[in-house]
């Protein structure tokens, strides 16, 4: 019944259109699993090319399933997004986040920061900017700490409306970052009018870094963004030379397995503890 439960779910994902009564399962299943509590965050670090800090961390969300064990997100937020199930979900990543970096502070370890993921639904959604809101400020956060991740394709879709909604949570501290930089469709022009801090330079470009085309394109997004006054993070750094290149080009910050894969709440909390101790 596992391997059939995953298919499901699977072949769902490939973009065919599953029946009406199967989604209703899943989105029932979505539902359930915020109610019974199914849903834990991981936490990657992002961390200085040079001195090897850490300076933040990017949650990501992880479904604990009673019979499917654990599903990575590409497994459940097309479902979650198609149904709409992903706000209230995106609500809980960023109350969950919030209550992790409280509980950091409390401990006494650095006050780094936290990105979270924002999807097309989320941001759409009416109550998107009181809810990011009151996230932060049920825990008194400095709203520097927390960071909306949000793709650029994500970003261009709704133009107006969306640097209306960024502007706001800007004026309180909140930062930006554009995730998958490289990939989507954007225009400088409107790029520049966003209050962005970060660009996160997709893995694609990392992973084959190797390749002479990559070296320019990336050496080019680094530039820029530092241009620009951005924070530039690397996405899905898996080795040291790649690593190399980023640290010749300044790229800022470096994210992926050669420094660590996403982590517990637990095991990011004993990390912080002994960077404190030096
Ligand atoms: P993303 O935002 O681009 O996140 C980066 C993904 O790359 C993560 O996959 C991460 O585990 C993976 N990764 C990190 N380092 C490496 C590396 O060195 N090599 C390789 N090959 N991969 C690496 P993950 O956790 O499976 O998440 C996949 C996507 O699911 C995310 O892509 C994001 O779009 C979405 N997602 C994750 N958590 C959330 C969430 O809380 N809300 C929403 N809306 N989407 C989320
Ligand atoms: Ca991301
Ligand atoms: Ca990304
Ligand atoms: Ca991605």
């Amino acid at each position: 019944a596992k391997a059939q439960g995953r298919s499901r779910l699977q072949f769902w994902e490939a973009g065919m259109q599953a029946p009406y009564s199967e989604r209703m399962q899943i989105e029932a299943d979505l539902r359930r699993a915020l109610a019974r509590n199914e849903f834990v965050l991981f936490y990657q670090p992002q961390v200085d090319t040079v001195s090897g800090e850490v300076r933040g961390f990017e949650a990501l969300l992880r479904w604990w399933h009673p019979q499917r064990g654990f599903l990575s997100p590409a497994e459940f937020i097309p479902v979650a997004e198609e149904s709409g199930v992903i706000v209230p979900i995106g609500d809980w990543v960023l109350r969950e986040a919030s209550a992790q970096m409280a509980e950091w502070r409390r401990a006494g370890l650095p006050q780094v920061r936290l990105s979270v993921n924002i999807s097309a639904r989320q941001l759409e959604s009416p109550d998107f900017v009181e809810s990011v809101m009151r996230a932060v400020q049920v825990h008194a956060l400095d709203g520097q700490q927390i960071e909306l991740e949000i793709t650029e394709s994500l970003l261009m879709r709704d133009f107006e409306a969306n640097a209306i909604k960024l502007g706001r949570l800007s004026a309180s501290g909140i930062r930006l970052a554009i995730d998958d930089f490289g990939t989507g469709y954007s225009s400088f022009k409107y790029l520049s009018r966003f209050p962005i801090h970060t660009l996160k330079i997709d893995q694609s470009f990392i992973q084959e870094l190797e390749r002479e085309e990559n070296l320019s394109i990336v050496n080019a997004m680094v530039a820029m963004g530092r241009g620009m006054n951005l924070n530039v993070v690397a996405e899905g750094v898996e080795t040291q030379s790649q690593l190399a290149c980023l640290q010749q080009m300044q790229c800022h910050e470096m994210q992926g397995h050669y420094y660590s894969v996403p982590m517990s709440g637990h095991d990011a909390t004993a990390l912080l503890g002994r960077h404190t101790r030096g």
